[in-house]
């Protein structure tokens, strides 16, 4: 269930039956000339939807709380329309989500992660939380946590590559430009941290090839990945169950 559509007294009455509360955080930012500003945050929405109805059907409740917009992005943000929020900021502000959830009497929090930048920021605040309230964070960074079942479906994976692609040709298919879609996997060594490597790294905003995408690999993507996490979140509530 989404948590924006819920009275308060519908909240009250379903949250002690609900086993996670998924929290979709993403970033605005410029991916490649055929890829929207959003695509960060509408893929884990898309996949936490899909978790939830997989969960539905099998008696499962969770809640998917409305995404984090903007998130942390220093190397995209060569690009116009990359709204860079600063690692301390995102780092505070999803910790005060946590916090409010695990006050609301939650126990697993899943922040369902879309883009990159956001990954130490979230990994911080998970840890100052789990510090402070009795509480289970799972980070999932949907692209990296289940790259060998996307590697199933596509060639290769990268930012606004054929992965990223495929999923935004199956959910919002009006928003691609795929005569723009083009570029190549390019990476460094060693990591190198500079204002303007972005240029350098991701010429256009893009990471790979995307000139394979495709709506099926894109449903099959969503798919496989939304099937794992429902059945990661089954078998934790089953474990907890036994103990
Ligand atoms: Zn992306």
């Amino acid at each position: 269930m989404r948590l924006e559509e819920l009275t308060w007294p519908e909240f009250e009455r379903v949250r002690k039956k609900v086993k996670a509360v998924i929290i979709p955080v993403g970033s605005v930012e410029a991916h490649g000339r055929h890829l929207p500003l959003g695509t960060d945050v509408f893929a884990p929405v898309e996949i936490a939807n899909r978790v939830d109805e997989k969960l539905k059907e099998k008696g499962v409740d969770v809640i998917v709380a409305p995404p984090v917009w903007y998130g942390h992005t220093f190397v995209l943000n060569v690009y116009p329309g990359t709204i860079n929020i600063s690692a301390d900021a995102l780092k505070a502000y999803v910790a005060e989500i946590l916090r409010e959830f695990a006050r609301e009497g939650f126990r697993r929090l899943v922040l369902l992660n879309g883009h990159g930048g956001n990954h130490s920021p979230l990994v911080l605040a998970s840890e100052e939380v789990a510090e402070e309230f009795d509480v289970e964070i799972w980070l999932i960074n949907w692209w990296l946590d289940f790259r060998e079942e996307i590697l199933e479906v596509c060639s290769s994976q990268g930012h606004a590559g054929e992965d990223e692609t495929s999923v935004i040709l199956a959910i919002r298919p009006e928003l691609v430009k795929m005569k723009e879609a083009r570029g190549e996997r390019r990476t460094r060594k060693v990591r190198v941290i500079r204002r303007d490597i972005g240029f350098e790294l991701f010429p256009d905003g893009v990471n790979d090839d995307p000139r394979n995408a495709s709506a099926e690999k894109g449903e099959a993507i969503l798919g496989r990945v939304s099937e794992r996490i429902a059945e990661l979140l089954v078998e934790a509530d089953e474990e907890g169950k036994g103990s």
